[in-house]
């Protein structure tokens, strides 16, 4: 793993001096079944820490991940299989079986029938300065105090380009203010306007999905923040071979199935797609018309 996310998290550290940086080094993917205690987990990475040998853990009912450290857990080496039957292995096989559609594969729609809506917010990389911040300061003020989920797709290079708006979202997080899935959007996000959609994006010959997932897992672990299990493809395009790699990753593809900037208007059960990266603003516009008049739930992704 080259350490330029290294560098670049001790640039941005100069000039963000709240922020605690931990060198993380050495992370890949596992699928281990760990015990500590009555607690049952499955590891999905592991990783040294500051030294300590450390692992991503996901609790397989509700979703949730964590990181510990490995010596507080007894794992043992698992097979895909081992999970099913779980709502995690579930959602998982669910998300990486056929049809394999060029756009849009993955979970679109909720799985359990629940009333309210999943609104995902991709951070896809851009040279503009700032972010749509309304659109997360529109939830805090829907909520009236009490914590409201969001999924943010979130890139490397847009981190890097924005390490002031990054640590606002991550300070809402924190505070408890928003309750952030931290969806995995890639490293660099490929895409060239030059190539048609089935050579793009993650098709493009050139691309490295191993140092795509890997390497925003790293900038954000370094942080102290815990990647979750959902991953949004650039441009949501994606084949049968990238679903395959993705779920050997143990990561659910995420789709959307109420693009605001196309017009779509969100019902229940419905993942809305907003782009907050201020490259969008047809999408932003009509979310906050639409948000002033929605008077149902939001959703946290782990609740698909
Ligand atoms: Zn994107």
């Amino acid at each position: 793993m080259p350490n330029l996310y290294l560098l670049l998290a001790i640039f941005s550290a100069s000039t963000q001096p709240a922020v605690a940086y931990s060198q993380v080094l050495n992370l890949r993917p596992v699928l281990e079944s760990c015990q500590s205690g009555a607690e049952s987990r499955i590891a999905i990475r592991r990783f040294t820490k500051n030294g300590d040998q450390s692992l991503v853990l996901v609790n397989p009912s509700t979703l949730d991940t964590q990181q510990a450290r490995s010596k507080d857990w007894r794992c043992k080496i698992i097979g895909f299989n081992d999970i099913l039957g779980t709502r995690y292995g579930d959602l998982l096989n669910r998300s990486s079986s056929p049809p394999y559609t060029l756009q849009n594969d993955g979970i679109r729609h909720s799985t359990r029938g629940l009333e309210g809506v999943y609104l995902t917010v991709d951070l896809c990389p851009s040279t503009r300065k700032g972010f749509n911040e309304e659109i997360f300061t529109s939830l805090m003020d829907y909520s009236k105090g009490t914590t409201v989920p969001v999924g943010v797709s979130i890139s490397g290079y847009w981190i890097s380009n924005h390490p002031q708006e990054f640590n606002w979202l991550r300070e809402q997080d924190l505070s408890g203010k928003l309750r952030v899935t931290w969806v995995n959007h890639t490293r660099t996000h490929p895409y060239n306007h030059n190539l048609p959609i089935n050579k793009n994006f993650l098709l493009e010959p050139q691309a490295n999905i191993r140092s795509e997932i890997l390497g925003l897992e790293v900038q954000l672990l370094s942080v102290g923040i815990t990647p979750s299990v959902f991953f949004r493809f650039p441009g949501l395009v994606s084949n049968e071979k990238l679903i395959g790699v993705l779920k050997s990753y143990s990561l659910i593809s995420v789709g959307s199935d109420a693009w605001l900037a196309k017009g779509e208007v969100p019902t229940h059960g419905n993942i809305i797609l907003i782009h907050g990266n201020e490259n969008e603003p047809v999408g932003v516009v009509d979310f906050m018309r639409w948000i002033k008049k929605y008077r149902g739930d939001f959703l946290g992704l782990e609740d698909l």
